[in-house]
């Protein structure tokens, strides 16, 4: 894999900062709180293994993944906490988790007969670990129907191939100043929990929103945080946030080449950008090969605690700034994260983007090389 390491374009991970939101969100939950750490995608862009390593150190139970991928290389890496799968595993890959001590979700009753199907077939042993995914509305995986799902919840406990230890739902609008649909998914949640005369160890229904805005209804007392535990808002702009989350990342480059640029000449990819008077230009090694988004392009970056504006389009690989006056070679660029008392937040790139901040940080690929600092 290639790690970007001999460029001075660098992913800094303040792990100080991860563990401080953790601790936030803790501190204002009851105690014996757990927190299921959501290191999908690649920890939402801050490097998996490290992150989850460090959720656990900053006191988080487990983790949750998208895909069975991920958790794989958490246990191949030694994290051996709980760790959920949150997507749809194919049955067939499934005794891959089963092996491994993986936690799977479940959403139908096909699925759990497959398996139990499989598992004699094939002299699948291990018991499978399963959370039992229950849809209040969201309408992407899981249960509907609560007959159903107490079914589901009775073979598992009446099969040895099955461990019955979680249920979980996911809410739709959980960052919505609106509580009306939210509401009407925690009614329908409380009916499946209550169809249950005994719980799993696990029942799970709160994301990063729902910790933030939905705080006195979190069931069981687990989060599953995701944005909120890199420092950003779920909302985006939209709610307040009344704990003291702290951005993890800074994406910082530096630059590589500087020139005068000429009253009237061009830069880049279509020559859309033409100066207006005798102008100072560097070039940066940083483009949308890399995550940074093409449509940046008229956005800015900080350069010494000053916005600077990005001259022309993005390119792949590389992009041009203007200075407002000359600066060196490696001086550093600060395109997310503080220069001075200047900042540019995730929040502002989606903005510019017209995407949210969750697509602004997972875009950040591993060319980009990622220092982690505690
Ligand atoms: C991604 C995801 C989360 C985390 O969401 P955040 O908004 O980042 O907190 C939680 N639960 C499920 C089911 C998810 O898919």
């Amino acid at each position: 894999m290639i790690s970007g390491r001999l460029r001075n374009t660098e992913y800094v991970i303040n792990l100080k900062a991860l563990r401080n939101n953790i601790q936030a969100q803790r501190a204002v939950m009851p105690a014996g709180s757990r927190v299921l750490a959501v290191v999908k995608a690649n920890a939402y862009g801050h490097g998996l293994v490290p992150v989850a390593q460090a959720a656990l150190r900053a006191g988080a139970t487990g983790m949750c993944v998208a895909i069975l991928d991920e958790a794989l290389e958490l246990r191949d890496s030694g994290v051996d906490a709980i760790t959920l799968v949150l997507g749809i595993t194919p049955v067939e890959e499934a005794n891959v988790a089963a092996e491994a001590g993986v936690s799977l979700t479940v959403g139908s009753l096909e699925w759990l007969t497959k398996y139990h199907q499989f598992a004699r077939q094939f002299n699948w042993t291990k018991p499978l670990k399963v959370h039992l995914a229950v849809d209040t509305g969201m309408g992407r995986i899981g249960f509907t129907n609560v007959a159903e799902f107490q079914q589901a919840a009775t073979l598992l406990r009446q099969y040895p191939e099955f461990e019955f230890e979680g249920m979980f739902t996911h809410f739709a609008t959980a960052d919505s100043a609106d509580s009306t649909y939210f509401d009407r998914q925690y009614a329908r949640w409380q009916q499946f929990t209550n169809s249950l005369t005994e719980l799993p160890p696990y029942v799970h229904m709160a994301n990063s929103a729902t910790g933030l805005w939905h705080r006195s209804q979190i069931t069981a007392n687990t989060i599953r945080m995701g944005i909120s535990m890199f420092g950003y808002n779920p909302s985006g702009k939209e709610l307040p946030v009344d704990l003291d989350l702290q951005p993890v990342g800074t994406l910082k480059t530096a630059i590589c080449f500087i020139k005068k640029l000429a009253a009237g000449e061009s830069v880049s990819y279509g020559a859309t950008y033409t100066a207006a008077k005798d102008e100072w230009l560097a070039t940066v090694p940083i483009g949308y090969a890399d995550g940074y988004p093409r449509c940046m392009t008229g956005f800015k970056v900080l350069v010494d605690g000053q916005y600077c504006p990005i001259a022309g389009r993005v390119c792949m690989d590389q992009m041009m700034i203007r200075l407002p006056k000359y600066y060196p070679v490696d001086t550093p660029v600060i395109l997310m994260g503080k220069s001075g008392d200047r900042v540019i937040t995730a929040e502002d790139m989606a903005e510019q983007a017209h995407t949210i901040n969750y697509e602004i940080l997972t875009n950040f690929n591993n060319r980009i090389h990622r220092t982690y600092h505690d």
